[in-house]
């Protein structure tokens, strides 16, 4: 049986990363900001085109952005179509989530129930690396969890012009990994300097504390393995996209799955390709999980419906949301994924409509 599972992480080999590992050991500094960290951070800042600084996590580079744009007491739309970390960052900065349906064809935030929704800041998501383009001339401030898309292209280009701040994440299971780590990336100067700030203990030259922050600092050693990466990432990327296209083609071919396209002008990088399971395929979705399972192949029932995890659940109701959270399963995407990998889920999906027909 051919195994495909979830998330297939790669990374640099050992013999690839020792002329870096021992510099960094013999020289003694292994983290704070370090030669690697500022050698990522500048060839970051120039594939993007926006100034760009590391953190140990996603998750660490949410709460600092969150807590540099002041969200204490603020309602903070996001949606709940997407992974927990997005509400758990604005709780823990400080703010309080306000859960806003989702659009069922391009899986982000419905654009049209912002408008009608009080809050003093708005945290969009970019699921599975599709892009969520906010409307324009927003009163409140944009932000993105931009955690699954680095390496998605709009126009052709990152879209790192969407909002006041974005930030990635490089955990092992997203497409480009430094094992654990996160980037955040905007054009304001001023709000720069103060994540900078909350990235180490809301410290400043002096000593002072201007803000309160935390420690959300990048290793030297997940810093080599970025700049690493990066050599050959343009290429990867490049093909993971392609794969992604076709296994999502091979979905579509079935009554009753529905693979919803990327976005005109968007090329994700799909973190998953996330599929349907409709009424029409005669299957449940978990069972379909569970016969996935059986032949060797990985699959989530992922994103969840945040609204229902119990630290949240208040009764409110987001129908879109529900919907998709009870049918989508997640499928795994690697930029090595093989003809045969992606053959062994069609084959998998036919056995699995076939036995309960
Ligand atoms: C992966 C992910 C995160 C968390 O990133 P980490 O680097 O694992 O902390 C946050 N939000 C979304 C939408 C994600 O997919």
């Amino acid at each position: 049986m051919r195994h495909v599972p979830i998330v297939r992480p790669q990374h640099p080999t050992a013999v690839q990363l020792l002329p870096g590992l021992n510099d960094i050991l013999n020289s003694g500094t292994v983290t704070n900001n370090g030669p690697y960290v500022q050698k990522f951070e500048a060839a970051l800042t120039d594939l993007l085109g926006v100034p760009t600084i590391v953190f140990s996590s996603g998750m660490a580079a949410l709460v600092a952005m969150l807590r540099a744009t002041g969200v204490v007491g603020v309602d903070v739309i996001c949606p709940s179509f997407t992974f927990p970390a997005t509400p758990h960052a604005i709780v823990l900065a400080g703010g309080r989530p306000k859960f806003v349906d989702v659009d069922p064809i391009n899986l982000c935030l419905d654009n049209d129930a912002i408008s009608s929704v009080e809050a003093g800041a708005v945290l969009g998501v970019d699921p599975y690396g599709i892009c969520w383009q906010p409307p324009p001339n927003l009163a409140i401030p944009v932000l993105i969890d931009a955690a699954p898309s680095f390496g998605s292209m709009v126009a052709d280009d990152p879209p790192v012009q969407r909002g006041l701040a974005q930030v990635f994440s490089f955990h092992a299971t997203k497409p480009f990994s430094t094992m654990e780590g996160g980037a955040l990336c905007t054009d304001d100067a001023e709000f720069l300097e103060i994540a900078r700030r909350i990235r180490n203990f809301g410290q400043d030259a002096s000593g002072d504390c201007p803000d309160i922050g935390f420690n959300g600092k990048m290793l030297e050693i997940c810093a080599l393995i970025g700049l690493k990466q990066l050599e050959d990432w343009q290429h990867r990327s490049y093909r993971r996209t392609e794969l992604a296209v076709v296994l999502g083609a091979e979905m579509r071919r079935f009554t009753g799955l529905r693979a919803p396209a990327a976005p005109a002008g968007q090329a994700p990088i799909w973190t998953y390709r996330p599929v349907f399971v409709e009424p029409e395929f005669g299957v449940s979705r978990d069972e379909v999980i569970k016969g996935l399972h059986d032949r060797g192949i990985g699959a989530r029932a992922y994103y969840c419906a945040c609204h229902k995890l119990s630290c949240y659940a208040d009764g409110t109701s987001l129908p879109v949301t529900e919907r998709l959270a009870a049918s989508v399963i997640a499928l795994p995407v690697y930029d090595d994924m093989t003809d045969r990998d992606i053959a062994a889920i069609v084959n998998a999906f036919k056995e699995i409509r076939d036995e309960h027909h």
